[in-house]
């Protein structure tokens, strides 16, 4: 079935919203991210990438490149209100979206041609909404899929919009280089190199059993990317999608000392699970069950975020204050909701090069070695050393709590 798929991404986001609340910013070279010694690129404008700064790159590298440039600590939780402004103004306006990132949406307006006269009418007023309501410059692509709409909206930025007839994709495809396919990261850009693939147009000319037999599964997948093929479905975005893990002890305790080494390290292998997800949290929650199965719960509102030493804190702290009878404990549980799509990355601001490079480490020996048949993560820092592996069977992300055997208790 013919689809019309909308992708929309807000332009150099950090800096717009630094810029709205600070106008006299417009138009001159802008940095976000960490400001320390150590401190990385978060976002950079427009009016910087002439001189080579690109984001992810040392705040140092990037100061010297471009000393003109404003340098800005940016704030996690002010971007946080305004991708929640801005998913407002979607969630009114069309029937189904996904949020994919903070500053990313797809939404589906297959059939809407009927309803509403023209969809890419309906996307305009919608980028128009949201530049005036949000104040947030937005950019869009329309096409017949997720892939070639991001792809469209990447080359109608800044501020702009684009819309490819169906029918139309190679076409459009074809002249690109291979790396503007989503997908195809510095790795298998350097191995197509190496064949002699430049362009997308020269995989779009080759048989799918060539591209198959050089870079296998992925291969039949970046074979149909390249011929603008993507039945990907929209993921409808969810506030209440969560992640959670609860442990039942199995003896009733009063080891206070037990019960938080217990959440941390349930805190610490759900962070570990929305970071493998590409996902952020805005919301935490703990529970607990006293042994008269009275259940108290409280949640915290806090900037999207991955990272263990930004959650685990409030999650003790939720504990501390949730945690004030003095009955014996039966249960304790964790959950993470109000989830977005993203990379951890979003919290750079306050962080070190080491600190994101001690996330990917850890991160890359729990995904080697760190799990066992059950998922478990075998690697955690030494503060939760103590606890048992934390079960995490299943999708984290259907929105259903994992399953736990009884027999599995702590
Ligand atoms: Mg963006």
């Amino acid at each position: 079935m013919e689809r019309t798929i909308l992708h929309m991404d807000l332009d150099t986001f950090f800096v717009s919203v630094e810029r709205k609340l600070d106008s006299r910013l417009e138009g001159k070279p802008i940095l976000v991210g960490g400001i320390g010694d150590r401190g990385v690129v978060a976002a950079c404008s427009y009016e910087t990438r002439s001189f080579g700064v690109h984001s992810g790159m040392p705040m140092k590298m990037a100061r010297n490149l471009c000393p003109e440039a404003t340098v800005i600590r940016g704030e996690g939780g002010v971007y946080s209100k305004h991708s929640k402004e801005v998913t407002e103004i979607i969630r009114e306006a069309v029937p189904v979206f996904e949020k994919a990132s903070i500053d990313e949406f797809y939404a589906d307006l297959s059939g809407m041609d009927r309803f509403q006269g023209s969809s890419y009418k309906m996307a305009q007023e919608l980028r128009k909404r949201i530049k005036k309501e949000a104040g947030l410059p937005i950019s869009f692509g329309l096409s017949a899929n997720k892939l070639v709409s991001k792809v469209a909206t990447g080359t109608a930025k800044p501020d702009n919009e684009r819309k490819i007839e169906f029918g139309t994709e190679k076409n459009f495809l074809a002249p690109m280089l291979v790396k503007k396919i989503p997908m195809v990261g510095e790795k298998t850009s350097q191995i197509l190199y190496n064949l002699g693939i430049k362009h997308v147009r020269t995989i779009q000319e080759m048989p799918v059993e060539m591209m198959a037999k050089v870079l296998g599964k992925n291969g039949v997948v970046l074979w149909n990317r390249a011929n603008g093929i993507d039945e990907t479905p929209i993921i409808p975005f969810h506030e209440r999608k969560s992640i959670s893990n609860e442990r039942t002890f199995g003896k009733d305790t009063g080891d206070v000392k037990r019960m938080r080494e217990m959440i941390r390290a349930m805190a610490e292998n759900l962070a570990y699970q929305l970071r493998n997800g590409e996902k952020l949290t805005s919301c935490i929650s703990v529970k607990i069950r006293y042994s008269d199965f009275n259940t108290f719960s409280k949640q915290l509102k806090i900037p999207y975020t991955s990272a263990d030493h930004l959650l685990i804190p409030q999650v003790e702290k939720l504990f501390e204050q949730l945690h004030n009878r003095r009955m014996m404990v039966r249960l304790v549980g964790v959950t993470f909701s109000d989830l977005a799509g993203g990379n951890y990355q979003i919290n750079i601001f306050d962080d070190s090069e080491e600190k994101l490079n001690l996330y990917q480490a850890m991160d890359f020996l729990r995904n080697r070695y760190g799990t066992d048949e059950r998922g478990n993560s075998i690697i955690s820092w030494g503060t939760t050393l103590g606890i048992a592996n934390i079960s995490s069977m299943g999708n984290p992300f259907n929105g259903e709590p994992p399953i736990i055997p009884a027999h599995r208790n702590a």
